[in-house]
C-alpha cells in the first residue's frame, strides 16, 4: 500500500491517495489556534503561572470581523471578509501583520495574534500581539481592486488602529505597497502628530525603515549562528535545507550562501530542488525570476516539497506556511535541528515526536522575530522623527536576537524543556509581569 500526502498549507485539508485501491480520503488539518493553545498549555506546566492570567492569554482581548464591499473593475460589487484580532496589549500597542490569502479565517488570525504577543515578549520589545487578514486570493484582483480592498480594510478599522493602539505590518501576500495605502488612508481620518507610526513595513519613501525588507531573514540568520554554536555543528559540516523562497526564505538562503554554507535543498510552492554538493542560491534566484519556479534548475534534482522536508541535513528551515510537520512525516525528518522561520510549521503532535527524537526546534516566536523587531524600530523612528542607518538597524537587531536566544536557551537549560516551551515561558513571564 502506498500512501501519498499532498498537503498545501494553509489549506485545512490533506488529500490522501492510497494505492492499489486508489481511495481518496480528506482529513482536516490541525486548527492553528488549537495548536497555539496546546503550546501555551505545555509551557504552563513548567512554571506556576496565575490561572487567571493563563485564562486571559487563552482568549484574545478583541476580535473584529468586517465586511468590505468593493467595486470591481467590471462594475460589479464583491464583498470580502476582513479581520483584526487584538490578542494582548499589556506590554504595548498590539503589533502584527495583515495576511491576504483565500484560506485565511478567524482561527488562523487568532493563532497568529497569540504568537505575536509571545514573539514581541520573547525579543523584549514594548509591543503586544495582534494580527489581521482578508480572505482573498490577491492574484485574482487587479492592482486597482487590491488598492480599494486595502483602503476599505483600513477605513473600516481606522478607529481601532493607531500608533498607540495597534500597529499592523505586512505578512503573506502583503507588501510595502499595501502598507503605504493604509498609512495614506489613516492620514485622512486622524490628526495624529505621527501618523506614519500607524503601520510598519512601509516603503522608505513613505517613512519605512532601512533594513525592514530583509529583517526576518537577517534575524533568523543571527539565531541560526547562535544555534549552530550551541549545537557544536561546524560551519563546514553544516548542510542546510530551506522550504519557501519568498521574502523570508529567500533572504535566509541568500545569507547562508553568501556566508559560505552549503544549501543542499530549496523549494517554492511548485516544488523543490536538491543538490548534495550545494546550490548556487544567486543562480537559483535568477532561474526563478526567469521561469517562475526554482524547479528544473540545471544540475539539481527536482523533488517534491514532502521529499524536501525529509532530506539529510543539519539545519532545516521551514519558511513557507503552517502545518508542514505532522505526526505522519515527523518521524522521517532527518535534520539535526529545525529553525522555524515560517509561523506555525510544526503541529503539537510533530513537536512531541521531535522532542522524543532529540531534534531541537527553534520556534517561530523566536526564529522569525527579526521582522517584528525591525518593525518596532520603524515605529520608534516614526514616533521620534528619526532616521537610522542600515548599519544601526542591523546592529540593534543582532543584539536583540542574540539576547533573546540567550534568554531562551538559559531557560531551556534551567527547566530541562524544549526550546519552544522555554520561549513560551520567557514570553509568558514577561507578559504576566506587565499585566501585574
Ligand atoms: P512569501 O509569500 O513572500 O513567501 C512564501 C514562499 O513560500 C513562496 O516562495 C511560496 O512559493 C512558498 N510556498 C508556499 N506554499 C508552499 C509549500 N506548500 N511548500 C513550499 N513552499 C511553499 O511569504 P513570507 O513573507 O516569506 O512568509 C513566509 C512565512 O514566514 C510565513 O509563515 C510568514 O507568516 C512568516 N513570517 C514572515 C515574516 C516577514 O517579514 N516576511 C515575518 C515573520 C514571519
Amino acid at each position: 500500500m502506498v500512501i501519498h500526502f499532498f498537503c498545501c498549507p494553509p489549506l485545512t485539508k490533506v488529500l490522501i491517495y492510497i494505492r492499489p485501491r486508489k481511495k481518496i480520503i480528506f482529513c482536516t488539518m490541525p486548527n492553528p489556534f488549537e495548536s497555539a493553545l496546546k503550546q501555551l498549555d505545555r509551557a504552563a506546566k513548567f512554571q506556576s503561572f496565575n490561572p487567571d492570567f493563563l485564562a486571559q492569554l487563552r482568549q484574545p482581548q478583541r476580535e473584529i470581523q468586517i465586511a468590505i464591499p468593493i467595486k470591481m473593475d467590471d462594475g460589479t460589487q464583491k464583498i470580502f471578509t476582513g479581520y483584526r484580532v487584538q490578542h494582548n496589549n499589556a506590554r504595548g500597542p498590539y503589533k502584527g501583520g495583515i495576511r491576504y490569502h483565500h484560506e485565511t479565517n478567524i482561527d488562523e488570525v487568532r493563532a497568529l495574534a497569540l504568537w505575536m504577543s509571545m514573539k514581541c515578549a520573547v525579543v523584549g520589545i514594548p509591543m503586544g500581539g495582534g494580527k489581521g487578514g482578508i480572505t482573498v486570493d490577491p492574484k485574482t484582483l487587479s492592482v486597482g481592486e487590491l488598492e480599494r480592498l486595502t483602503r476599505g480594510w483600513a477605513k473600516a478599522l481606522a478607529d481601532v488602529i493607531g500608533p498607540e493602539k495597534d500597529v499592523p505590518a505586512p505578512d503573506v501576500n502583503t507588501t510595502p505597497r499595501e502598507m503605504d495605502w493604509i498609512v495614506d488612508e489613516f492620514k485622512k481620518t486622524t490628526n495624529h502628530p505621527h501618523p506614519l507610526a500607524v503601520i510598519t513595513g512601509k516603503t522608505i519613501e513613505a517613512g519605512g525603515s532601512l533594513g525592514r525588507g530583509t529583517a526576518t531573514g537577517d534575524g533568523g540568520y543571527f539565531v541560526f549562528e547562535g544555534l549552530r554554536e550551541r549545537l557544536n555543528i561546524s560551519k563546514e559540516a553544516c548542510r542546510i535545507v530551506v522550504q519557501g523562497f519568498g521574502n523570508a526564505g529567500h533572504q535566509m538562503a541568500n545569507l547562508f550562501f553568501k556566508n559560505g554554507y552549503k544549501v543542499v535543498g530549496l523549494s517554492d510552492s511548485r516544488g523543490g530542488i536538491y543538490n548534495p554538493e550545494g546550490l548556487d542560491v544567486t543562480a537559483v534566484d535568477a532561474h526563478k525570476k526567469e521561469t517562475g519556479s526554482v524547479q528544473n534548475f540545471p544540475g539539481a534534482q527536482n523533488i517534491s516539497n514532502a521529499e524536501l522536508l525529509e532530506l539529510e541535513c543539519e539545519v532545516l528551515v521551514p519558511a513557507a506556511l503552517e502545518n508542514q510537520f505532522l505526526a505522519d512525516n515527523a518521524p522521517r525528518v532527518k535534520a539535526k535541528a529545525i529553525l522555524e522561520v515560517a509561523n506555525g510549521p510544526t503541529t503539537p503532535e510533530a513537536d512531541e515526536i521531535f522532542a522524543a527524537r532529540g531534534i531541537p526546534v527553534v520556534p517561530d516566536i523566536l526564529a522569525n522575530a527579526g521582522g517584528v523587531t525591525v518593525s518596532y524600530f520603524e515605529w520608534a523612528q516614526n514616533m521620534k522623527d528619526e532616521k537610522w542607518t542600515e548599519e544601526q538597524v542591523k546592529a540593534k537587531l543582532g543584539e536583540t536576537m542574540q539576547a533573546a536566544l540567550t534568554a531562551v536557551w538559559d531557560k531551556k537549560t534551567f527547566l530541562n524543556c524544549t526550546v519552544r516551551e522555554a520561549a513560551f515561558v520567557v514570553a509568558m513571564e514577561r507578559i504576566e509581569a506587565a499585566m501585574k
